[in-house]
């Protein structure tokens, strides 16, 4: 029978020595201190990034390893990516340029110090600290104090991007490598085009990488169903929440765990996360992960507004939480040529001015005229006889609320070649500007046109319109 080893790591009491090393080497972009302690360890970060260029414009990273009680490439490949981001790498200077990035390697010492999967869910009080979590966040009885000291990065930073780290405890030991294939089956990229991307960065080395294709199945997301044949059907799911989905939850952030079972593969998967982070994503328009869109209605959108990735974060967060209380609609049915999407924070003027779910758009904008810094007549030019109805999505009726760091509503032309030719918010037509105006990105066949409205220009109830050229496809029955 083969003897069973603990794969090296770093002494317990040797990592806030390992980790200060980084600081020593890039003073300018480390700064390594104590977040809480766990049995008689203290619990420590790292915050990588280049002092040298303003915050403002970088998104936040947190890279935890919060089960590395035991799962120690977990830890290890966090301390690799430490090492590489401490180096003198060209790709680590950038990295740093862009982002910031919190890493805590072991945020659980107490049962690292014991090296024995029997401390694996297991801390000085008993408690698995990973499952310690709920969607309301972590326990505060100080039973937890790695999930705490967790809960408090995650409100802190309210980060674009989470990466849990995951993996094995044994010398040779063997886990199938994946990212967001959780027994919490929400512990997953809300972006598959990026789980993919980094599932094929660790393909790279040769080592299968779990695909969650590979099940067939999908995840029950009807709540009212309660019998058990239809939901065997379904992927099954742990009951809860863990870290990375009580950042999803509270801060719209991308959020999966990862497991490791060899640190060359997992740290190149993290480095392609990061590398993802550097680039301008098509659909997004400014670089950074994809994380403005918070409303969606079909092909139109409620993003976070901003021209710094600050002042966005801080409008998705706001956005996000008010999400359940803001009303998007759209003139239906569309024609090719214009589309229009109304935002509503008012249940009183959304019933005053649309009612009961329809009404023809004219009728809309002749409601609307009573409405200061509206140009009714401007809108009811556009809109015929054809433009009936709205119809609406996601009132919480009779919650009012207000936006209060700005919006930007997304319009999506599905013309590759579609020329703007007008964009109007609330009948008034606005001029190109990434602050109080609108910009164009294309994505794919798509034209997305962002109108982009400051604080100020908010108003509880809204329509942006976009009159466009385009060419269609053919239509009718075709001969051959
Ligand atoms: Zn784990």
């Amino acid at each position: 029978m083969k003897k069973f080893k603990v794969r090296q790591s770093v002494p317990v009491e040797q990592i806030g020595e390992y980790m200060n090393e980084w600081q020593c080497k890039k003073p300018n972009c480390v700064k390594v201190d104590v977040i809480g302690k766990s049995g008689i360890y203290d619990i420590y970060r790292a915050v990588f990034t280049d002092t040298d260029v303003p915050d403002e414009n970088k998104q936040n990273v947190l890279v935890i390893a919060q089960h590395s009680g035991m799962e120690i490439t977990g830890m290890t490949t966090a301390m690799s990516l430490g090492n590489f981001l401490a180096s003198d790498n060209k790709e680590a200077e950038e990295f740093l340029k862009k982002l910031k990035i919190v890493l805590v390697p072991c945020p659980n010492p107490y049962s690292y110090s014991k090296q024995s999967p029997e401390f694996q869910f297991r801390n000085e009080a008993g408690i698995d600290e990973y499952t310690a979590f709920g969607y309301e966040g972590a326990r505060m009885d100080g039973k937890a104090p790695a999930a705490e000291a967790i809960q408090k990065l995650i409100d802190e930073y309210n980060p674009e991007l989470l990466l849990d780290l995951h993996g094995i405890w044994g010398e040779n030991q063997l886990v199938i490598e994946s990212c967001g294939n959780s027994a919490f089956a929400h512990n997953k990229f809300y972006n598959t085009a990026l789980e993919r991307r980094l599932l094929s960065a660790g393909d790279k080395y040769g080592i299968g990488q779990y695909d969650n294709d590979f099940r067939q199945e999908l995840r029950q997301t009807d709540r009212g169903c309660t019998d058990e044949e239809i939901n065997a059907r379904f992927m099954p799911s742990a009951k809860g929440a863990v870290a990375p989905v009580y950042s999803y939850v509270k801060y719209h952030t991308i959020a999966a765990s990862y497991e490791i079972a060899w640190e060359q593969s997992g740290l190149e998967k993290v480095l392609e996360a990061l590398r993802a982070g550097c680039e301008v994503n098509d659909y997004e328009y400014y670089s950074g992960y994809p994380t403005r869109t918070v409303i969606s209605y079909g092909h139109n959108f409620v993003r976070a507004w901003g021209d710094t990735a600050e002042k966005r974060r801080k409008s998705r967060i706001e956005l996000w939480e008010k999400r359940n209380k803001i009303l998007v609609g759209i003139s239906h049915p569309e024609y090719p040529g214009l589309s229009a999407v109304i935002v509503s924070t008012s249940p009183k003027l959304s019933d005053k001015h649309i009612g009961n779910y329809y009404r023809p758009m004219r009728e809309v904008c002749e409601n609307m005229k009573s409405q200061p810094g509206v140009n009714a007549d401007s809108m009811m030019e556009l809109f015929d006889d054809f433009y009936e109805t709205f119809a609406m999505a996601s009132l919480e009726l009779g919650k009012q609320t207000e936006i209060v760091n700005g919006m930007t509503v997304r319009i999506g032309i599905p013309f590759k070649d579609a020329k703007v030719r007008k964009v109007l918010y609330n009948g008034i037509e606005w001029s190109p500007g990434e602050l109080e105006g609108y910009t164009v990105t294309k994505s794919g066949s798509w034209v997305f046109v962002d109108v982009n409205v400051p604080p100020d220009k908010v108003v509880p109830f809204a329509i942006a319109m976009v009159k466009y050229d385009c060419t269609t496809p053919k239509c009718g029955i075709i001969e051959f």
